[in-house]
């Protein structure tokens, strides 16, 4: 473990005086500060929650945040830059609506715009919204610079990806655009709403991400990371781009999927032992990383019965790290036409990469431990297993764990729902103890070592400044 000086930041809280780490991805939207653990309670900061926040502040919010991006773009530039790379074709800026909220093609972290050509093409300006402030500058840049890298990836090969046009970054000063960008092809088709599917029309699309997975399987890579751009224009692994929630820093690559399950494990605990994640339920996700540590190793199979066990287990593949329904454009006869977002895709361990994935889930189970495989699971193993792809099927249906441990509990969580999160976990790693007697066992354990001590003493320290 790091010492706690050493752990990098992304902000300090804003409190004068204050010298401790603010809360990682938890800037106020009112004020605009970022607060430790202990500033962040309410005797401290009095702003309004999102939940206490009415629509129409809500939605000033956003279009202030819009205008200020609007202010930072070069928008005769960007023309000029598009036109360019499209063979001079004419072409006019269209911001992106962002309300009402049917309309929207706001994401949750990345604004869109459109650039609409003479001819009818249809381009897409996708850019961060920095606005929001939850990232530091070069995390997102990376971000920025990863999802160009796997997109001309993509390009390579038959999965229905947007072609990626161009990409610059703010801190560049050959970047006449003024803000952190990608230009990209915006693909026909419609969010895929899983909620909103017949049978038939679910179990298509399950037949057609099957397919997609045997491709990626084909395309080995020899560490775990994401993609970059060399610069001799190849493509790449580099460090592995942040996660899911933007918790992490950049880190890796890592040459085994145990070292690779490891630092994703070493990286929370040592985040939330310094009050950066999970403030209020500190020792229940430090435990739960605890075991994601201790399980590192036995996470991902060494070989199996299966022909293509082995090839799989060795290598590692690209991952969509969102991979959830309306990422899929699909046409009205749900033939997919495209996967959007692909925002810290991860080259992965082949138990996470054809794990069971987000999109096939049961989402109450998976936020709160319990877990199990869904009948959409087991209906893409079947897929993958009649395709003769034995080895993706078992991924499926023993990648169940890894699924929970990548997602985690969530990072607002009270200590009430951490506790249930990890009492759901333990009998899923064959531990039947009740969890309250198991947390306690397992302080007693940390005490018999200074490490131990020392992170106990860390999160005391923590538990009780957000008493005072
Ligand atoms: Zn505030
Ligand atoms: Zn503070």
């Amino acid at each position: 473990m790091q010492t706690f000086s050493d752990i990098p930041r992304y902000y300090t809280c804003a409190i004068p005086s204050c010298t401790q780490p603010a809360i990682r991805c938890r800037r106020c939207a009112v004020c605009k500060k970022h607060r430790c653990a202990r500033h962040e309670a309410r005797r401290y900061h009095y702003c309004p929650s999102d939940g206490e926040i009415s629509d129409e502040d809500w939605n000033k919010r956003i279009a202030d945040e819009v205008a200020d991006i609007l202010a930072k773009l070069n928008i005769p530039a960007l023309l000029d830059l598009a036109q360019s790379l499209n063979d001079n074709k004419l072409c006019v800026f269209e911001p992106g609506q962002y309300s009402p909220p049917s309309a929207s093609i706001m994401g949750g972290t990345n604004y869109h715009a459109w650039l609409i050509f003479e001819d009818g093409e249809r381009w897409l300006l996708r850019t961060p919204r920095v606005g929001l402030d939850l990232v530091p500058p070069d995390v997102f840049e990376y971000i920025v610079t990863s999802e160009y890298a796997t997109l001309k990836f993509l390009e390579t090969t038959s999965i229905p990806a947007p072609r990626a046009f161009s990409f610059g970054l703010s801190s560049d000063p050959a970047n006449k655009l003024g803000i952190d960008y990608l230009l990209i092809q915006a693909l026909p088709g419609r969010p895929y709403k899983r909620g909103d599917a017949t049978l038939g029309q679910s179990n298509h699309v399950l037949e057609q991400i099957a397919d997609m997975m045997i491709k990626l399987s084909q395309l080995p890579f020899s560490a775990a990371g994401s993609l970059i751009t060399s610069s001799e224009g190849n493509t790449k692994i580099g460090p592995v781009s942040s996660n899911r929630f933007i918790h992490l820093y950049p880190s890796g690559p890592h040459n085994s999927p145990t070292d690779y399950f490891a630092d994703t494990a070493r990286q929370y605990l040592d985040l939330i032992a310094d009050g950066q994640l999970h403030e209020r339920c500190p020792v229940e996700a430090y435990l739960f990383y605890s075991l994601l540590l201790s399980r590192s190793e036995e996470l991902s199979p060494k070989a199996g019965a299966a022909t293509d066990m082995d090839a799989l287990h060795s290598r590692f593949f690209l991952k969509h790290v969102d991979d959830k329904d309306d990422h899929l454009l699909v046409d009205d006869d749900h033939n997919i036409t495209g996967i959007i977002d692909w925002q810290s895709a991860r080259i992965v361990p082949a138990i996470e990469a054809f794990g069971p994935s987000i999109l096939t889930s049961d989402l109450d189970r998976l936020v709160s431990g319990k877990g199990g495989l869904t009948q959409d699971d087991r209906k893409l193993a079947d897929a993958l297993r009649s395709r003769g792809h034995e080895g993706l099927a078992q991924c499926v249906e023993v990648g169940d764990l890894v699924r929970t441990f990548m997602f985690g509990p969530d990072a607002d969580s009270s200590p009430a729902q951490a506790r249930a999160f990890l009492g759901n976990m333990l009998p899923r790693l064959g531990i039947h103890a009740k969890v309250d007697q198991w947390i306690q066992e397992q302080q007693e354990l940390f005490k018999k070592t200074e490490k131990g001590r020392k992170v106990l003493s860390k999160i005391q320290e923590l538990l009780d400044l957000q008493k005072e």
